[in-house]
């Protein structure tokens, strides 16, 4: 209730605007962002691989509103593929791109271009692209890009979100050679017709999906921070004799570091979800809907700024 409330809230001019330019925010920010720059992006990432991490990278910005800026988001990725192989780090490293970043509310065909712009640069550089889920009114579109792109760029990465009633069928679907399935919760304000309600419900619908994934052929990649899921995870590895090259755990950047890290060591691979850029507002909201408990000190400290 409290998550969609913040959601709901979050799309309202007057509530950005009091968050973009508040100092707080800015602190809070730079937990969970690399920082403005592609800079900064290779440099964090550098930092995180020589802890023995990998990462894939998320340039912010999200519903983008003209051909124009969906353009100019598709040469961001290009030069940040670039970027991340002059340093190197192209794989480990790889791209996250949500296709409303490249265009896909304006036209579905010039997201999935862009797209596919990605991928070549992508595959360029050795490395592959995953496509973030948005909310469920996308998912169909989605899926049907990354069919698209996997007929000529077999790695790109799709993601599923365990909150959708839907998602175990398309776990089955996806569960197959050679694709790589990241599976989270899910961060978007879905109505009951479409989503689970209950924390719990979500929790188990996650479970099955997990065991699909973990017993088919495809490359899961679990993304989550809750400890019992991860601890499934680890079983699941063990009954299905997953080796560390045939499945990751994936967490975002500033969340749950010493997990990150002890995962690592357990000799597992983990990928850090590592935002960069700008346009950080719709992400450092759905941070927060994610810990209500954040959301009450942030307030206080809003208005005790002002
Ligand atoms: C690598 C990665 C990629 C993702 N990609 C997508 C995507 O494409 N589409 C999508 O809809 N969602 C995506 N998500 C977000 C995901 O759907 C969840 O909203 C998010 O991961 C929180 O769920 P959880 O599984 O960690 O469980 P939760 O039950 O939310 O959290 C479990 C525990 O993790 C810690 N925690 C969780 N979130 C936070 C936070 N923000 N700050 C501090 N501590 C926290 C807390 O200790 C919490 O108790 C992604 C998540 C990850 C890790």
């Amino acid at each position: 209730m409290l998550r969609t409330a913040i959601l709901a809230a979050a799309g309202h001019p007057t509530v950005e605007r009091l968050v973009t330019t508040a100092s707080v925010a800015r602190n809070l920010v730079s937990r969970y962002v690399a920082g403005d720059e592609v800079d900064d992006a290779v440099r964090v990432s550098r930092s995180l691989i020589s802890d023995g991490l990998t990462v894939t990278l998320d340039r912010l910005g999200e519903d983008t509103a003209n051909e124009a800026d969906a353009a100019s988001t598709t040469d961001g990725y290009c030069a940040l593929l670039d970027a991340l192989a002059e340093a190197g780090v192209a794989p480990p490293a790889e791209v996250s791109v949500k296709l409303s970043a490249v265009g896909q509310r304006l036209d579905p065909k010039l997201a999935t271009e862009n797209a596919r712009k990605i991928c070549q640069a992508a595959a360029g550089v050795g490395t592959t692209v995953t496509l973030d889920m948005e909310d469920h009114t996308t998912t169909d579109l989605t899926l049907d890009t990354l069919a698209v792109l996997r007929a000529d760029f077999p790695s790109t990465g799709a993601v599923l979100q365990a909150y959708l009633r839907r998602t175990e069928t398309d776990c089955r679907d996806l569960a197959v050679s050679g694709s790589r399935v990241r599976l989270c919760k899910g961060a978007y304000a879905e109505p009951e017709s479409v989503g689970f309600e209950t924390a719990l419900d979500v929790d188990r619908s996650y479970v099955r999906c997990l065991n699909v994934l973990m017993a088919g052929d495809g490359y899961p990649m679990l993304a989550t921070h809750d400890p019992r899921l991860i601890a499934i995870g680890e079983e699941r590895a063990r009954w299905y004799d997953r080796t560390p090259d045939s499945f990751e755990f994936q967490m975002l950047h500033g969340v749950r570091p010493d997990e990150q890290r002890r995962l690592a060591r357990d000799g597992y691979t983990v990928r850090i979800y590592l935002p960069f850029g700008r346009d950080w507002y719709p992400y450092l909201m759905r941070r927060l809907a994610e810990r209500p408990a954040y959301v009450a000190l942030f307030a206080r400290s809003l208005v005790s700024s002002r």
